[in-house]
């Protein structure tokens, strides 16, 4: 969503089929707002169909309380204004009951977004709103009484969860980092004990940021566009694999010697263009473009490794799972696991911010794989597709290993096969 001349009739329509495809609401459940500067109000309807909702279905609601609509405004109404009121910081909100989010606010757990940094720096602390009846003034005090004390996410005792944002795209962006983060919790806590960061250790990627000089770029070649068409195409498939979110994950593509394509600091990956990809070149970043923090850290990883030509970060749910726990993230379940996966390595948090020769020496086309703790995983392989078709792979097996906990645990493949199947496909032919 490219929001600045966006009305906001559309942005809520876009806002709200983006939240229902992905499942974070029912038909029925949820409301979204935008507040214009002069106080006009923009709100979803009540009592209609999420899933077809028309643009001239959004209701306006004017500073003097005079409403412009086909329908009443969402029964939610008294709580946004109760937030808009004591909150002018904020012009957008978004409110819905996505499962996991659910989850923690039916059982009274307090979530900590110190699960990695990146949904702390996203997301901020979750304020917390008792219970009052739906629609209700009470409601709409509980929870601006939460906003009153600085955050912008507040779970609602058995009911949902509210964010607000500097605008609509910030509400969504916390809102589905959040439900992220929740899910990732939760099959975390179906490992073992999750470890969270400390204030200092959230702290690391920003005291030490990369500071990356800048080139102009000239005219790219046929080579680099074809280049950006592949990695830009994987970049949206994976957030609609729900692999990446909005605001998470960092995949890059060789180019040449020192020469690769990433994707771009904090940019939304559903809607990630060719034009949007950054060329870095020598360690400099094409002029005008701000390149992901990945960027040190993959640049080690190409110069240490010819054979690699692809590297992506992600948070997917169940892999990160175990990167936020002390458990092992075994490979050998299926043929197909063991043969894309191999051996998974794993480093310690802060590493990957201090030391990027050590990512670099911990990874290779033998071991493609890295656990980063607390921080998801690192993929490589020698192409986009096959680098993409790896965290498939990684996520579809890690997700299998929590399942089968369920079930009495994971029988490891034995030795003869694991031999077996190193013969047959992971030899590498001799000359
Ligand atoms: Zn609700």
């Amino acid at each position: 969503m490219k929001n600045r001349y966006m009305h906001p009739r559309d942005e809520i329509l876009a806002t709200m089929a983006r939240i229902y495809r992905y499942r974070l609401t029912t038909t029925s459940g949820g409301n979204i707002s935008i507040r214009e500067p002069d106080g006009t109000m923009w709100i979803t309807p009540a009592r209609i169909d999420k899933g077809a909702l028309r643009r001239e279905d959004i209701v306006c609601v004017r500073p003097d309380g005079s409403i412009e609509g086909l329908h009443p405004p969402s029964s939610e109404y008294p709580f946004h204004k109760a937030i808009y009121v004591a909150r002018p910081d904020l012009t957008g909100i978004v409110h819905a009951h996505p499962v996991a989010l659910v989850a923690f606010s039916t059982s009274r757990t307090g979530l900590d977004t110190r699960l990695f940094h990146q949904a702390r720096h996203v997301c901020g602390e979750v304020g917390f709103a008792p219970y009052a009846l739906p629609g209700s003034e009470s409601l709409g005090a509980s929870i601006a009484g939460a906003f009153e004390g600085g955050v912008r996410c507040v779970l609602m005792d058995h009911h949902g969860v509210v964010v607000g944002g500097r605008d609509l795209q910030h509400a969504f962006q916390q809102f589905e980092t959040l439900e992220f983060t929740a899910q990732t919790i939760i099959r975390a806590e179906m490992l073992g004990t999750v470890r969270y960061l400390t204030e200092e250790e959230v702290a690391l990627p920003h005291r030490s940021a990369p500071s990356i000089e800048s080139f102009e770029a000239g005219e790219a070649s046929s080579e680099e566009k074809e280049l950006r068409r592949g990695l830009s195409e994987f970049v949206r498939r994976g957030y609609q694999q729900r692999l990446l979110i909005s605001t998470e994950g960092s995949f890059s593509a060789r180019l040449g010697e020192d020469e690769f394509l990433i994707t771009p600091y904090q940019m939304d990956r559903q809607t990630l263009g060719e034009g949007d990809l950054v060329v870095v070149k020598n360690g400099q970043a094409e002029a005008g473009k701000r390149a992901s923090r990945a960027i040190l850290n993959h640049r080690a990883v190409y110069q240490q490794h010819p054979e690699i030509g692809a590297l992506v970060n992600a948070y997917t749910v169940n892999a990160t799972a175990f990167s936020v726990t002390g458990c092992e993230l075994m490979s050998r379940t299926i043929p197909e696991s063991y043969i894309f996966l191999r051996e998974v390595g794993r480093l310690p948090f802060g590493v990957q911010f201090t030391s990027p020769e050590k990512v670099a020496a911990a990874i290779s086309a033998e071991q493609p794989i890295l656990v980063l703790e607390n921080d998801g995983v690192l993929v490589a392989g020698s192409t986009v597709l096959e680098t993409y078709d790896r965290l498939e792979v990684l996520e579809s097996t890690a997700r299998a290993l929590i399942d089968a906990r369920a079930l009495g645990g994971v029988l490891p493949l034995p030795d003869s096969a694991v031999t077996e199947l190193e013969e047959k496909f992971l030899r590498k032919p001799t000359a």
